[in-house]
């Protein structure tokens, strides 16, 4: 049963270097050439995690990315043609879990689409459900409710929201959230973890401006603070 990897690149050469690559590491890769055909080909496979290529054809990367999360919390790692930091936030805000800006090494894919996928819902059965005054999160099937209501998180927003219930009421610098959910030596910008910590605020506070599940603790980072039942 090999993870499907959706490689969604109109450069010829930088799509079969992906593959090659993804492939040699036992993963089904398929391709798709532009942003539409992307799109379909993400219905139908429904794969473990999208290489998503920002600059594309017709519907760009972006857009492509704002569909596929209407319907979608696959994991997808974004490309960036230039080291262009708009382009990196407006990605991790409209819904990537990760980027890498081009020329990137085909081995520095490979490792970051492993730690993504090992760290992913492979986590075998067996993990206790979090339960607290507000909040319920249930670590095998992955969801979340709030106040008995479901809450849809990304992949990604799902792991962060976890990694900090599971130290509750302990405050997480950003260093340590990057290490717990990306898992891996992250080189990028330690804003990634601001911007997903803003998306799921959004999605389970009552005031994201004034929140109270998921505090801010200036100068060292988050904590959780929902009580446990
Ligand atoms: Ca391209």
């Amino acid at each position: 049963m090999n993870r499907k990897i959706l490689v969604v690149e109109d450069e010829p050469k930088v799509s079969e270097v992906i593959r090659a690559y993804l492939e040699r590491e036992g993963y089904a890769v398929h391709t798709a050439a532009d942003g539409l055909a992307g799109l379909k080909a993400a219905r139908v496979l429904q794969p473990d995690l999208i290489v998503l290529d920002i600059m594309l054809p017709g519907l760009d990367g972006l857009e492509v990315l704002r569909q596929l999360r209407q319907e979608s919390d696959v994991y997808v790692l974004l490309l960036t043609a230039r080291a262009d930091e708009t382009d990196k936030i407006v990605g991790l805000t409209v819904g990537a879990d990760d980027y890498l800006t081009k020329p990137f090494s085909p081995r520095e894919l490979t490792a970051r689409v492993k730690a993504i996928l090992r760290r992913g819902r492979g986590s075998g059965p067996g993990e206790p459900v979090l339960v607290f005054r507000r909040l319920r999160i249930d670590v095998d099937a992955r969801q979340v409710w709030k106040d008995g209501e479901p809450v849809e998180l990304t992949a990604i927003e799902f792991d962060l929201l976890h990694a900090l219930a599971r130290h509750r009421g302990s405050v997480l610098s950003r260093e340590q959230i990057i290490e717990q959910v990306w898992g891996y030596d992250y080189y990028g910008d330690e804003r990634v973890v601001d911007v997903h910590i803003g998306r799921i605020r959004k999605k389970i506070e009552d005031d994201p401006d004034a929140p109270a599940l998921i505090v801010t603790v200036r100068g060292a980072g988050y904590r959780f603070e929902d009580t446990p039942q």
